[in-house]
Parts: C-alpha cells; structure tokens; sequence
C-alpha cells in the first residue's frame, strides 16, 4: 500500500537523506507535504522533483509574488506560509507518516500536532523529546500513535530491543559517540575553534547546529535525555561510549551478561530506510558495510573535562521538570551566537551552566510551562552571551 508522507524540514540533510530513500521506492511513498524555513527556492527545486500536494514555506508572511514565482516554475503544489500551516499539513488526515526533521525547538509544535492525530511520526528532531519528552510520550500513548526514532543511536538502540521497549532485561544502554572532530585536540587550544572546524564532522555530513551540538558532545547529552524517554530507561542505565569509527551506532547490554549492537557504514539512510520501512525492510542507497576494510573498532569513556556539555544534559535529566528544557533553549542560544561569531567555542557550556543556575526549574506538566521555561532561558543565555561579548570586546 503506498505510504502518503510529510517532510517537515525537507531542505535539511535529514530531509535530503529521506527524500533520497523515497525516490528509490515510487511505488511505496508519496510525497504529500514538504516544508522549509525561508529557503523558497530550495523548496520550489524539492517541489518541482517530487510533486507534493502541500508546500510549506514557515518563517515567511503569505507573498503572492512568490506564489506566483511557484506557479510560473510550473509548480502544482499548493503553497503554505507561517508556522500554522506547519501543524496544518502535520495533521492532515491524507498522510500517514511525517518525518519531524525541523531543527530545534521550532520542531516541537508541527512533531506534536502529527502525534495528536495519531501518526506514524519518524522523530529526528530530538530537541521536541528534549524539551517536552512527558508531555510527548503521553500524548503519544493517548493519540494510539507510532513513534520511530531516526536519530541513528536510538534507531540501532530501537533495533537491538525485540518489542521497542527496555524492560528488566535490559541493565543498560550504551549510545556510542564519535567524540566529533576536537576529540583529541589538546583542551586549552579549543577556545580558539572556528565555527568551520566545528562543522567539519569526521563521519557525518550534518546541519551546522546539530554539528556543533556533536563537537561539543552536547548532541550526546541531548541523546540520553532522548533515550531517557524513547525507552523509559532512568538516568543512571544509559550510558555513552566514545567510538571513532562510528560503525557501532549502539549497544543494549542484557542481564545475562549479552550485547546487541546494530552496525552500519555510517548514513542517516540507514535508519531513515529502516524506519521508513519498518517493519519490513527496505533498501537505503547505503554503501554495504566492510568490517574487513575499517580495520578495528575502538571504544573510549568521554573526558568530561573536554566535553562539559555532556555533564550538564545528564544533570538537568537528573534534575526533571522543565531542567531539560532550559538546557535546550540555552544552547540553542549559545550555539546560534558561536554560528555567528560572536561567542567563543568554550563558552557554550558557560552560557548553558549560566541559564541551568539561573533560571528555577519547575514541573514540566503543561506545554505552556515547557514554554515559558524554554523562553526564559533563552532570555537568561542571551544575557550572558552579552556580557561575555562585552568583556571580551
Ligand atoms: P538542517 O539544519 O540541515 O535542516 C533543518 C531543516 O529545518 C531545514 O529544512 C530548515 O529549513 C528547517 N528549519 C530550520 N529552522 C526552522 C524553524 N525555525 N521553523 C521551521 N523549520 C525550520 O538540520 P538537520 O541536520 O537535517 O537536522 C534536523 C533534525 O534532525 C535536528 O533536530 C537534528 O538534531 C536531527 N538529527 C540530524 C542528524 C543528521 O545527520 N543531520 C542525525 C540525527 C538527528
Ligand atoms: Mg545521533
């Protein structure tokens, strides 16, 4: 049966990757809606490829030039513009399955208006979990919908439990990082990073902000707050482990003394295919897997010296609440300033400490409270962004 489908983020590296897997499948998928921020011609070129019945163009006020522009390009889709129309294609009865791959916070609304209506969400965007996860997990359990994880860790993790699930069997998860390109910089040279050797990941081709989210290794503290609500697993059983090679993308350790781990040659297609096929399986476009050819696979605990990120996203799934989503919006903060240059590479941790310090975390059991803390913290880092700029101006 062909699968009607929804790209929330479609100009992305996400949105590229799955939209790659869909053009090896015609007779599966059907592109229904795609979305982009602002970047409309990239949009056009997505539309006039796959044809969907809904474009989405959020960030930008309804412009009838540019509905004309789509219309003259011989663009038949429908064009949407703001964030509503977001959670309008989200929930659209036609389309079963949205892929929520919207980086950030942005994310949240549209990933929450697919699970009410009881989709089959594919969840990149691991800041809506961050940020909202009791608040998303009950929604999905009361709305019936499906939720498949995309992020390539907590797919392998999905991969290696038999019913999706952790249960008693499980004494840990262990999510493998790459340890991002300054793994083994010497610590006191990384205030001097540049936003493009932070970008320049040594295994995966990212947006820039989940790159420097993987520099920083706050990408993995983000991930166990994920796993933390994927699986229900407590903090204290999941754990990370540095993996260059970035051929092990998780292990689910049993009981009895087993481990589990899914491998592949390191391509978001990979669980992108896998979810979107699940639970049969489906061809990705991935180079198949050499062990021969990578040689040894090696395995390190994180200095959290070099990686203070790390500590901080396990201390504010410690915390609870809304200590999760402070953590997020700050770094989004904190990250967008460093995009800029306008903050050194070492301060994202200060100015995500600064807002986790500042700002009381409260119980996360209303969306309207994860808001209002995220807005917060995000008030509270843009404040500490500048006055570290002052001093160092
Ligand atoms: P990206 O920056 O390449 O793409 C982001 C997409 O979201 C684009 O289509 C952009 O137009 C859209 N977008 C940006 N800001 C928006 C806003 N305010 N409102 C609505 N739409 C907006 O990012 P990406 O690397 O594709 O990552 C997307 C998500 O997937 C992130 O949450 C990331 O953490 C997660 N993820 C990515 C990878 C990866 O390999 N790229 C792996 C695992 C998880
Ligand atoms: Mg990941």
């Amino acid at each position: 049966m062909t699968q009607y489908l929804t790209i929330l983020g479609a100009t992305g590296s996400i949105g590229a990757s799955t939209l790659d897997v869909v053009s090896r499948h015609p007779d599966r998928f059907r592109v229904f809606a795609l979305s982009a921020h602002r970047a409309a011609d990239a949009l056009l070129e997505l539309c006039l490829k796959h044809a969907p019945r809904y474009a989405v163009l959020s960030g930008l006020a309804e412009d009838a030039a540019l509905r004309r522009r789509f219309t003259d390009a011989g663009c038949a889709s429908e064009l949407l513009f703001g964030a509503r129309a977001l959670e309008q294609v989200a929930d659209a009865p036609e389309a079963g399955t949205v892929m929520a791959a919207i980086v950030g916070a942005a994310g949240l609304a549209p990933a929450l208006a697919a699970v009410r209506a009881g989709k089959r969400v594919l969840l990149a965007n691991k800041e809506a979990l961050v940020m909202a996860g009791a608040f998303f997990v009950r929604a999905v359990r009361e709305s019936g919908a499906t939720l498949l994880p995309i992020d390539s860790e907590h797919n392998a993790v999905f991969q290696c439990l038999p019913d999706g699930t952790a249960g008693p069997a499980v004494r840990r998860v262990l999510l493998t990082a790459s340890g991002g390109p300054f793994r083994a910089v010497p610590v006191e040279r990384l205030a001097e990073v540049t936003p493009e050797q932070a970008c320049a990941h040594p295994n995966w081709v990212m947006g820039r902000k989940i790159s420097v989210d993987s520099a920083t290794m706050m990408n993995k503290g983000l991930e166990v707050i994920e796993a933390h609500w994927l699986f229900g697993l407590p903090t204290e059983r999941i754990e990370v482990l540095i993996h260059p090679q970035s051929i092990v993308h998780s292990l689910v350790e049993y009981v009895d003394g087993s481990v589990i781990a899914q491998l592949s040659h390191p391509d978001m297609r990979v669980p992108i295919a896998h979810a979107l096929g699940h639970p049969e399986r489906i061809a990705s476009g991935a180079t198949p897997l050499d062990l021969a050819r990578a040689g040894a696979l090696a395995f390190e605990r994180p200095d959290l010296r070099r990686f203070p990120c790390l500590e901080l996203a396990y201390a504010a799934l410690r915390a609870g609440g809304t200590a999760p989503a402070i953590l997020n919006a700050a770094n989004e903060v904190a990250v967008a300033s460093f995009l800029e240059g306008r903050l050194r590479y070492t301060s994202i941790a200060q100015v995500v400490r600064h807002a986790l310090d500042r700002v009381a975390a409260g119980e996360a059991l209303t969306l309207e409270a994860v808001l209002e803390a995220d807005r917060e913290a995000r008030r509270a880092a843009a404040g500490c962004v500048a006055q570290l700029t002052e001093r160092a101006a």
